[in-house]
């Protein structure tokens, strides 16, 4: 029998307390950090009406096949059963039959805006891309063919290099595609990374790969084997917060859990006085127990204690939940509603600066009237809920992007105020405001 294998937090390279010092020299003003074109563009869009020409899409993906580690099929609860075998088969080819080229970062955002441009038909100038990285290699055995450093390399190539130019649709690296960095607490370089990646000067050497003002945000992932109070990344939030860096939560879709037996989780408790203690528990994750550990570990409501204590942190909810979520949401019963993800979510957007991106759950046509209903009820989610694709996982998953990019579009856009705010104005409120 193979050895078991757990997994636990590794020691930092960096103390909570360097950390500290060095984050203190991040600029204050979120303006000063993003590109000037950028907030060029976005002041200027702030300011309009009926906005068709750009469109925000703060949720995608451009990893490479060599990113994913190669035991991620084994464990393949992030594709419905019925597509497991085809999904088996897909990875070994390397394009996951999707007609994709998963080789690299630059080919998969071309195809992202190329369908884009050919579902707008001509109607889009530009569209600014939030693209999340994924570090799956802590949690994931296997091995991988291209490490976290190389993926930092692509991301580095988008942002300093791309050009994308089709019809009147024109997209550049350096002010249309806005990185968040992959913080994973199983990553001991992971607080060296964050600070290389927001502030300027840096008195210590930069982390390889990571220039300042490549990264406008973070990407949390719960489900890789930590809960989002880790007391790692509490230490970040108080930085995020203090700075108006933009958080993005995986929340919803479950896909994915740590491929170990056995995983000791790091948590900080906190203490009705007022006082913190870190503690640990261990989380066995075979079988059953690994579904339900994905879906505790991804629940929204763990953010209340989080916001309770930081409740100025800007935190995107990604997915506004799952489908299971949403079946229940859109159920007739009280108690259903009450405890599904969407509701808790609705309960995180209650704070100011938290926002949801409605990747995901809009792949089921049932799912976006649903949601253009609840807009129409609860009139302060028109402020706080965004567009976002979820590609490429929508392309593997789900269905067309066009088909999905086409139907929101036609349920959203005939309200000016909803298709402002939605596809565009949202997003640039996250990000920048
Ligand atoms: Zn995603």
């Amino acid at each position: 029998m193979a050895a078991k294998e757990i997994l636990i937090t590794p020691q930092q390279s960096i103390t909570f307390e360097e950390f500290h010092q060095l984050a203190a020299g991040i600029l204050d003003r979120v303006v000063d950090r993003l590109p000037r074109n950028t907030v060029a563009l976005f002041n200027n869009l702030l300011g309009r009406a009926g906005i068709k020409d750009t469109l925000v899409d703060i949720h995608c993906h451009a990893f490479t096949y060599k990113n994913i580690p190669r035991n991620f099929i084994k464990y393949p609860n992030w594709i419905p059963s019925q597509f497991v075998r085809k999904a088996a088969k897909l990875l070994v080819s390397k394009d996951f039959g999707t007609a994709l080229d998963l080789s690299q970062s630059i080919k998969l955002v071309d195809e992202l805006l190329r369908i884009y441009h050919d579902a707008s038909v001509d109607e889009l100038n530009t569209v600014v891309v939030g693209v999340l990285m994924m570090d799956m290699e802590r949690a994931i055995s296997g091995g991988v063919e291209q490490g976290f450093y190389g993926q930092l390399m692509e991301v580095k190539e988008l942002v300093d290099n791309y050009q994308f130019n089709q019809g009147q649709m024109s997209v550049s690296g350096k002010s249309h595609i806005l990185p968040f960095l992959a913080i994973d607490p199983h990553n001991k370089d992971v607080l060296h990374m964050f600070l290389s990646a927001f502030v300027e000067d840096l008195s210590i050497p930069r982390y390889p790969n990571i220039d300042y003002g490549t990264f406008q945000g973070i990407k949390i992932y719960p489900s890789l084997g930590y809960v989002p109070h880790h007391p790692l990344l509490m230490e970040i939030y108080k930085v995020c917060e203090a700075k108006q860096i933009p958080i993005t939560a995986h929340c919803g879709g479950n896909r994915t859990h740590p491929s170990a037996d056995k995983i000791i989780v790091s948590y900080r408790k906190f203490h009705p006085d007022g006082s913190v203690e870190d503690k640990t528990q261990s989380f066995i994750l075979r079988g059953e127990e690994g579904d339900r550990f994905t879906k505790y570990f991804n629940r929204p409501e763990h953010w209340q204690k989080i916001l309770k204590r930081h409740p100025d942190l800007k935190l995107n909810i990604a997915h506004f939940g799952s489908n299971d979520d949403w079946k229940l949401f859109l159920s007739t019963d009280i108690n259903d509603r009450a405890k599904s993800g969407v509701q808790q979510t609705i309960n995180l957007l209650e704070y100011k600066n938290v926002y949801a991106d409605f990747s995901y759950s809009f792949y089921s046509q049932a799912h976006v009237n649903g949601i253009f209903n609840t807009l129409a009820t609860h009139p302060f989610l028109k402020n706080k809920v965004m567009y976002g694709s979820d590609f490429y996982m929508c392309q593997i998953e789900k269905g067309t992007l066009a088909d999905y990019y086409k139907y929101v579009k036609s349920v959203f856009g005939h309200d000016t105020e909803i298709n402002d705010n939605f596809f565009v104005k949202n997003a640039i409120r996250f990000l920048m405001a």
